[in-house]
């Protein structure tokens, strides 16, 4: 079996031969980055970490078979830097890269160079990444394969004329919504004429900053809707299957911050029918490993397309706690071109899980990041609680990336119980020397309306801000 030459492995896994990856090299950092470490040595692969100057010390780092410094800190030198990621592929002979999400996991021009260096890119094709991360072009393709999309522009939109006229057709409040966007940036509602064309600038200046892209597309704006997505799983031979929804309702600024499964809104009717759609709509587009559907749900059960994330999503956790399905390994199966397992009536749903992101942030001052060290730091424990976290006693957050520090995720008999484990889970957590958003959850925990399942996308607005 000795086959760890990597010509001969790179050649037959181009071919789609069923063969497993042998060394994987993950492109990211903090707990995304631990967690797949974790499951590729649980499968026997072996790992190869990346890692800024900043992160020399840091969890991933040190836990990986080897580790590989990728350049200074700011993420554009390092776990954006394309060149310095893939000269340590070939350095340390990894036969595949995990991107994670954020940092470089949609971006098609990196999965296309590493298809043509023959090392396997664990995500979808390089083609399939840019035609849904156009977010508009993404609109139209699943609205081709009978997705309900929200109504609004067909493509982009050239000129503020032709935003005001459309919206004055599809009448207000509607959405502006940068085609290239992500992470809740780049997205404006207006409930008139005059706000209409204010975001119109704003929108277009926020994308181009921030993915210098500045194309944007206009759709009706839902009043209080829920955010639910499907998870689905689809290997390279054809077959998918989902792994049923998650509700992502509770946002800050477009940005996701408790989620849970199963949604208390859908009827098992909806339930049924979002996950046939989605994965109608995956077979027909012909996708293969993880990606996830987001939608929008009305009052009626109405659903709506929104985008599709091409990659593992930070709120993945909940769907393998009621499914026990590892959504990790089963990404590195399908890329090695193994045939899915699992069919979907062996997908069965137990119980109810929650999950909260806990950042390093200071709520009273705007949620303002707060780096530092962790003097110290008691991580809670017991039945049915998981924490994915990359975070020690001692640890130094650096300034120069995402402020999520852990996500601490539950397990229980019922959305009461989850609700209950979590909130225990939180009081026990310890984290000294940098400020958390550990108190604002609890609040929201402990929210009458969200503990009675009548919330939607504008539940913290309302409740927590008072409007
Ligand atoms: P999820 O649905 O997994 O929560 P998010 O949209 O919140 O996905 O993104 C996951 C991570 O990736 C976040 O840290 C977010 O800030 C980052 N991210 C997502 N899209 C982009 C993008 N286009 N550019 C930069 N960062 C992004
Ligand atoms: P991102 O790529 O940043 O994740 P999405 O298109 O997924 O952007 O939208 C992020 C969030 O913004 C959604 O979860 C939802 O709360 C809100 N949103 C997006 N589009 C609409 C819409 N048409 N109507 C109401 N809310 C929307
Ligand atoms: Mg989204």
């Amino acid at each position: 079996m000795d086959e760890s030459k990597e010509g001969v492995v790179k050649i037959k896994i181009q071919k789609g031969e069923s063969k497993m990856l042998k060394k994987v090299l993950i492109a990211n950092r903090g707990e995304i980055a631990v967690r797949i470490i974790r499951a590729c040595r649980e499968m026997g692969i072996a790992t190869v970490a990346v890692y800024s100057e900043a992160d020399k010390t840091a969890l991933h780092t040190t836990l990986a078979d080897e580790s590989i410094c990728i350049g200074p800190a700011p993420s554009t030198k390092s776990y954006l830097n394309k060149k310095a990621i893939l000269e340590a592929a070939c350095l340390t002979g990894a036969d595949s890269i995990h991107p994670g999400f954020g940092f470089l996991s949609e971006n098609a021009n990196f999965a296309k160079i590493c298809e043509e260096m023959g090392i396997k890119f664990i995500g979808p094709s390089h083609k399939l990444i840019d035609l849904l991360g156009n977010k508009s072009q993404a609109k139209e393709t699943m609205k081709k394969a009978g997705v309900p999309v929200v109504p609004g522009s067909k493509g982009l939109i050239s000129s503020k004329e032709e935003a005001v006229k459309l919206a004055s057709d599809i009448h207000y409040p509607v959405m502006l919504k940068a085609s290239a966007g992500g992470g809740g940036r780049g997205i404006r509602v207006a409930y008139s004429q005059e706000e209409l064309e204010k975001a119109y600038d704003l929108v277009k200046q926020e994308a181009k900053i921030s993915f210098n892209d500045d194309s944007i597309y206009l759709e009706k704006f839902i009043e209080n809707p829920r955010h639910v997505e499907i998870q689905i799983l689809a290997d390279e031979h054809g077959n998918c299957i989902h792994l049923g929804e998650r509700d992502c309702s509770v946002q800050r600024r477009n940005q996701k911050v408790v989620e849970e499964t199963p949604s208390g809104i859908l009827s098992e009717e909806t339930r049924k029918k979002m996950g046939e759609v989605a994965v109608k709509a995956v077979k027909e587009i012909g996708y293969a490993n993880a990606g996830t559907i987001e939608f929008l749900v009305d009052k009626h059960q109405d659903f709506y397309f929104m985008e599709m994330n091409t990659r593992v999503q930070v709120e993945h956790p909940v769907t393998e706690m009621v499914t026990g399905v590892d959504i990790i390994k089963e990404q590195i199966k399908i890329a090695s071109g193994e045939p899915l397992t699992m069919k979907q009536e062996d997908i069965i749903f137990t119980g109810h899980s929650m999950e909260a992101r806990i950042n390093s942030e200071n709520p009273d001052k705007n949620f303002m990041p707060c780096p530092g060290k962790i003097t110290g730091l008691h991580l809670p424990g017991g039945n049915g609680i998981r924490v994915d976290t990359a975070i020690y006693a001692g640890y130094t957050i650096p300034p120069n990336y995402d402020s999520m520090l852990a996500k601490i995720i539950v397990h229980g008999k019922t959305r009461e119980e989850s609700i209950a484990k979590l909130t225990s889970a939180i009081a026990e957590l310890v984290v000294e020397g940098t400020q958390t958003n550990c108190d604002f959850i609890l609040r929201i925990l402990q929210n009458e309306k969200f503990k009675s399942n009548r919330y939607d996308t504008s539940f913290i607005a309302k409740e927590l801000f008072g409007g």
